[in-house]
């Protein structure tokens, strides 16, 4: 499957010169909500990530997701799984699990995410899940940014990766393009300016 394709053919691989979450700066910005806006496009990357997942032989009752980025990844993802899927989120900054969603004693439990950067989101929300007694299995996500090793690819985990090393981590691909701080950014020193992807008129 052609990953990138998809994405680029969704307009979710943007390119120009971007101000990402981060404060980072860089030429390319992945934009999974354009890329699910497909419930077809959507099914097809669950179902395929979903089929790695069955092969590994990993055991899951529960997705959760952290919201909202991994919101609609996670439901598909759990769709594709035939499992339960919940997913935490922000109060005043604080990850919770919210909407009476229960989680039973040693229930298994893999984290969802559209896009891994780091992991720092999925974590946050994996911590909540363990303080409620789930076990954290593994983690997912369609994209992976390419600072964490995910499962079927020889790219080593950066320093700044958050995932745990001994539970495995599913994506369909890496996107490894470059970040630059805003002092080093060539593109700023060409004179452009740096724009928030999802701003308006994006
Ligand atoms: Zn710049």
């Amino acid at each position: 499957m052609d990953v990138k394709k998809i994405y680029m053919d969704a307009d979710a691989l943007l390119e120009g010169h971007f101000k990402l979450s981060s404060a980072n700066h860089s030429k390319y910005y992945l934009q999974s909500a354009k890329v699910l806006e497909d419930p077809k496009t959507a099914k097809i990357l669950a179902q395929a990530l979903a089929r790695e997942i069955k092969a590994s032989g990993l055991k899951i009752d529960t997705v959760c997701a952290p919201a909202l980025g991994g919101l609609i990844a996670g439901f598909a993802l759990a769709s594709a799984l035939d499992v339960r899927s919940i997913f935490a989120e922000r109060v005043d900054g604080e990850m919770t699990i919210r909407r009476g969603f229960e989680i039973t004693k040693g229930e298994r439990v893999l984290m969802c995410e559209d896009i891994i950067t780091t992991g720092g989101s999925a974590m946050e929300a994996a911590h909540v899940v363990e303080s409620l007694g789930g076990t954290i299995v593994g983690v997912a996500a369609l994209a992976n940014r390419g600072f964490c090793k995910r499962e079927n690819s020889d790219i080593e985990t950066k320093p700044n990766c958050k995932l745990p090393q001994n539970i495995p981590f599913f994506a369909l691909e890496d996107f490894t393009f470059e970040m630059y701080s805003p002092e080093d950014c060539p593109l700023c020193k060409d004179g452009s300016k740096a724009i928030k992807p999802g701003s308006r008129g994006n």
